[in-house]
């Protein structure tokens, strides 16, 4: 029989299966503590639990390892980008970044995606595989222990589409954010999509207190399908429909992410055709220059093109951020360095 992964369950879950071995309710609350707070490695260092005991959820549980593949620092801002081994060789990518408002860590929810967007360097490759609750976490937990610093908040912009692994996300977020583990406020957890509309729904019925960001980048159909497959199955208007129907479910208000790609979407024509799309809605966009990748030919916006879509949305009243490009001199463009690294895998002859 295959043994469970119990860093991806909740609380009560571990204490269900304790029941059906006939062991105590508190235990569950003990195992939980030490996976998620002091966060060991193996059920041995699980010490005020009987040997027997210890030796049984060894036998039927396992604890998921990562480490640490690849890690590089940031000399302009102090970001720094993780490349982490999974057990089965796979390799994600994590950030790490520092804000005035508290550290963030970004973390990925697929091995790769599917989603096909053009500037996007992690779908390339397509999908490998979902990531497990407990493959999420540890990416903030590594982070954690590895930088000495606490972490306030968490994005799930890295590489994969977050609701295209709903279960698990709901899982994780609820882990990340229990003051018995994780211990981060669902209010500092933001969650971006392609724009799912109806697991967009489903996210909502949850009612969980996160942020939701929905990656826009264009103000309408036309446009954005040339930009992101997705765009062929929902419209504009559907995923504002449904991130209107978030902010009615949950109260908080949604983000859109806007990369501004020059010549493509980033004019004034573009930014009016916004403006009036989002105008009198409670919500807030995030503008950022594209991260040229080197499979593709697009090129950031100009900072004075940046500053006049900036300058429009702002005029009509739309609450509007840029968002600063962290890291430049580190691979920055999401799923490079995960690229990078998989490729030298592949060079020394497979992945191990
Ligand atoms: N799949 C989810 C989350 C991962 S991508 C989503 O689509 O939202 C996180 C954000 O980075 C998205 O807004 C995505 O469109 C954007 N992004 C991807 N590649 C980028 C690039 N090269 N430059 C700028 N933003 C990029």
């Amino acid at each position: 029989m295959e043994k469970k992964d119990i860093k991806s369950m909740s609380e009560a879950e571990i204490a269900s299966e304790l029941a059906a071995l006939g062991e105590r309710r508190f235990r569950a609350g003990q195992i939980y503590s030490w996976l998620h707070q002091k966060r060991v490695t193996s059920f041995e260092a699980m010490t005020n639990l009987s040997r027997p005991l210890r030796q049984e959820l060894a036998e039927r549980y396992r604890i998921p390892q990562m480490t640490t593949a690849g890690c590089r620092v940031s000399r302009d801002d102090g970001t720094r980008k993780y490349a982490f081994a999974l057990e089965d060789g796979n390799i994600i990518e994590s950030v790490f970044m520092r804000y005035r408002h508290g550290n963030s860590v970004c973390v990925s929810s697929q091995v790769g995606c599917r989603m096909g967007c053009r500037f996007c360097a992690s779908t390339l490759d397509g999908l490998e595989r979902n990531l497990a609750p407990s493959e999420m976490l540890e990416q903030v937990y590594q982070i954690q222990r590895d930088v000495g610093e606490r972490v306030s908040h968490v994005v799930v912009m890295g590489t994969g589409e977050p609701l295209d692994n709903l279960a698990n996300l709901v899982r994780f977020i609820r882990i990340l954010s229990d003051e018995e583990a994780g211990g981060i406020s669902q209010r500092n957890i933001t969650v971006s999509t392609c724009g799912l509309v109806p697991r967009i729904g489903e996210l909502a019925a949850e009612k969980l207190q996160i942020t939701l960001a929905l990656s826009l980048h264009a103000p309408n159909d036309a446009l954005r399908r040339t930009m992101m497959p997705i765009a062929s199955t929902y419209s504009v208007a559907q995923c504002l429909e449904a991130c209107e129907a978030y902010f009615q479910a949950t109260g908080r208000r949604v983000s859109y992410e806007y990369s501004l790609v020059e010549g493509a979407n980033d004019g004034r024509e573009q930014a009016e055709e916004l403006a009036g799309l989002l105008h009198g809605k409670n919500c807030h966009v995030n503008l950022i220059p594209v991260n040229p990748i080197e499979e593709r030919s697009f090129r950031e916006s100009r900072p004075a093109n940046v500053a006049n879509f900036k300058k429009i949305l702002e005029k009509r009243g739309i609450n509007v951020t840029i968002r600063r490009s962290m890291g430049a001199d580190i691979d920055s463009a999401c799923g490079q360095l995960r690229r990078k690294i998989v490729r030298q895998r592949e060079q020394r002859g497979g992945i191990s």
